[in-house]
């Protein structure tokens, strides 16, 4: 379970039938000389959480480390609360659920009082608090302060906290445009925080989850620098590993003045599946493909689009053994690892496919086929999507069928060559 402080972190983990991908990542800045941002990845629980701390010395520091961990623990401790609403997202497990929530910050805000009344006179500690947790189908948003979190669906992005600062507050009743707030006095006041406001309103919010769904939870050191559209595109730009690190490098580019902390969530379903005609099917795919053999570039193009494209994002299990096959599939890109009860046998690359048997009528898995963690991409035929094509462009059908066998005979030939040359060697 990583936490931060490490420049960067990475983790994944299936909950049911989403899988999440998270990054993180903390930087100190250009200015400051302590890092006072504490953050959370918990991929296994679904549990993600920015604290952005003040008070100098060590006080911020310790104060955003206590909110994380007051709240994980609260969590964790009543976790059935949490499964149950997962499992069913009715009215009295969402009241249940929102009463754990409430009771974890809070606590997490009582035990930062405490520490702070040790403190010598004149010293305080505090921190914001941005979680989101994800239970099911369901997110839950518990936030205090000026951290953010963002979410990016279908290349839109929309803020789902709101900043408890006075300059916030003071767009919200019309008092100065977001243009003029950019330049106020006092931005950095805010009208609340875990440990220093005697009362805390804390903002809880529920949202679904959909698979495709990024969030980003950042301190006001990121998003203080960033425009809006700009998350979309550093999304869809940079992928996985170099995103927090592309983050980081454009607020720092940018003055530094502030710690920098960034955790970014992306849910998946365990395999995206869309219609091959959205495929970008470049020249190699074309010619790395030996099923296409013989076709020309119509002819492969119609063929690709009748498949279904399937993208698997870490080392997810392809294809069992003992399992039905469910079809014939094409490699794309990426690897996969295909092995016998555990032992390896082969590496499939591009243009490798396999399940052809299940054309033919029903069969049998006997290897198991396993993604790389990279990820890769996959075009899926179902016996039925083939037979239909078989029906409707029987020239294209045959040739790809044509090409299967040629494949399956030289590969029979290959064993059988090498069985020869092993029953040589034994009799000579
Ligand atoms: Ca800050």
């Amino acid at each position: 379970m990583p936490e931060q402080s490490g420049p960067i972190v990475s983790t994944s983990e299936t909950q049911g039938e989403l899988v999440f991908r998270a990054w993180g990542g903390t930087d100190l800045g250009r200015k400051r000389k302590e890092n006072e941002d504490f953050s959370l990845i918990d991929t296994v629980h679904g549990l993600f959480i920015v604290a952005d701390g003040m008070g100098g010395g060590e006080c911020g520091g310790e104060a955003s480390r206590m909110a994380v961990e007051s709240i994980r623990s609260t969590l964790f401790n009543e976790m059935h609360v949490l499964r149950q609403f997962g499992d069913s997202p009715t009215k009295s497990n969402y009241r249940e659920v929102q009463k754990l929530v409430h009771r974890a910050v809070l606590g997490a805000h009582s035990n930062i009082r405490s520490q702070a009344r040790q403190l010598p006179k004149g010293k305080y500690m505090g921190t914001t608090v941005t979680a989101l947790l994800i239970c099911g189908r369901m997110g839950i948003v518990a936030h205090v302060g000026d951290s953010r979190l963002y979410r990016v669906r279908d290349k839109q992005v929309r803020q789902l906290t709101r900043d408890h600062s006075l300059v916030a507050e003071r767009i919200r009743r019309g008092e100065l445009t977001p243009e003029q707030a950019k330049r106020a006095p006092g931005k950095n006041v805010l009208l609340q925080a875990l440990g220093v406001s005697p009362k805390i309103e804390l903002d809880i919010g529920f949202l679904t989850i959909q698979p495709g769904d990024q969030f980003l939870i950042c301190s006001d050191g990121l998003h203080n620098y960033l425009v809006e559209d700009e998350i979309v595109t550093i999304f869809r730009e940079a992928d996985g590993d170099r995103l927090i690190p592309r983050l980081i490098d454009s607020a720092n580019q940018r003055g530094g003045k502030d710690n920098i902390t960034a955790v970014s969530v992306r849910v998946s379903a365990p395999w995206d599946e869309v219609a091959a005609t959205q495929l970008d099917m470049g020249p190699d795919i074309f010619s790395s493909l030996r099923l296409l053999q013989g076709l020309d570039m119509t002819e492969s193009t119609y063929f690709l689009q009748k498949g279904t494209l399937r993208s698997f994002i870490g080392a997810e299990v392809i294809q069992e053994e003992e399992k039905p096959t469910e079809g014939l599939f094409i490699v794309l890109d990426g690897r996969a690892q295909v092995t016998r009860q555990g032992v390896w046998l082969a590496t499939y690359t591009q243009g490798c496919f396999f399940g052809e048997s299940s054309i033919m009528g029903d069969s049998i898995n006997t290897v198991t086929i396993r993604c790389e963690r990279e990820g890769m991409r996959i075009l899926a035929f179902e016996p039925k999507q083939f037979l239909e094509l078989l029906e409707e462009n029987p020239v294209v059908g045959y040739r790809v069928l044509w090409n299967i066998i040629k494949e399956q005979t030289a590969s029979q030939r290959d064993l059988i060559i090498r069985l020869a040359d092993s029953i040589r060697r034994r009799t000579s």
